[in-house]
């Protein structure tokens, strides 16, 4: 997973100079939160599913396929479930997991560290897949989170289209809201279709995106016991 890392920067992203173009190409994010309009969810997943599947057939009239072919026939209907109920299901705050926390006193003030859960997720700018691992810690203030809830979390999260700084950031807000702690750090990892499939089609590079906060932002010893666990570069 980490053959040519490109560390970027999650914060201070300069876009006065880019032009909406290159922010697409670059994919470079706009926002934290993920753009969603008001009226986001006025309409129920099962209208969304038949206007979607109905788009989509255009889509594939316009590109000339013949969807008559039994091959083809269904494709609209999965493309826009799948839309609906699978990748961009982690739009909907409905679908957000609940986390509960436990009592944990033996715990306090250690370090817990959950590694290598993968995630899938698609490029904003694309619609294409973004797919890799996700390392997070946190230090525990007493309370922690099953671990499940952490790899639910990360999916969540994912499910959306996403920018992969953005979906780092979102995970780590996330954790430091439902632990009730500043102390935690998430690293993605990831590979995206859209620089390896088209563009430049480098199909071995991958892009490390960090969130530190708290401790982990503060002291290098708490974010290099963190990159130990993971064992990426420091
Ligand atoms: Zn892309």
């Amino acid at each position: 997973m980490k053959q040519k890392g490109t560390l970027l920067n999650t914060m201070g992203i300069d876009l006065t100079r880019t032009s909406f173009d290159e922010i697409g190409e670059e994919h470079v994010g706009s926002s934290l939160e993920t753009p969603l309009r008001e009226d986001a969810f006025a309409m129920t997943d099962e209208l969304k599913i038949e206007l979607i599947e109905k788009h989509f057939r255009e889509i594939m009239n316009i590109l000339g396929l013949d969807l008559s072919d039994d091959s083809l026939k269904g494709t609209p209907h999965r493309v826009a479930k799948m839309y609906v109920k699978e990748v961009f299901s982690g739009l909907n705050p409905k679908n957000k997991p609940a986390a509960k926390l436990f009592e944990n006193k033996f715990k306090y003030n250690e370090m817990l560290v959950e590694k290598d859960i993968t995630f899938h997720s698609h490029c904003e700018h694309h619609f294409v897949p973004i797919y890799g691992k996700a390392h997070v810690a946190y230090i525990s203030n007493g309370h922690v989170i099953g671990l499940s809830k952490i790899n639910r979390i990360v999916q969540y999260y994912a499910k959306r289209p996403q920018v992969q700084e953005r979906l780092t950031m979102q995970i780590g807000n996330e954790l430091k809201s439902a632990l009730g702690t500043e102390d935690v750090a998430v690293i993605m990892d990831a590979y995206h279709m859209c620089v390896s499939s088209r563009g430049v089609q480098d199909t071995n590079s991958t892009t490390v995106t960090s969130f530190y906060s708290g401790k982990f932002e503060r002291e290098e010893q708490s974010r290099n016991e963190f990159l130990n666990y993971i064992s990426l570069e420091k």
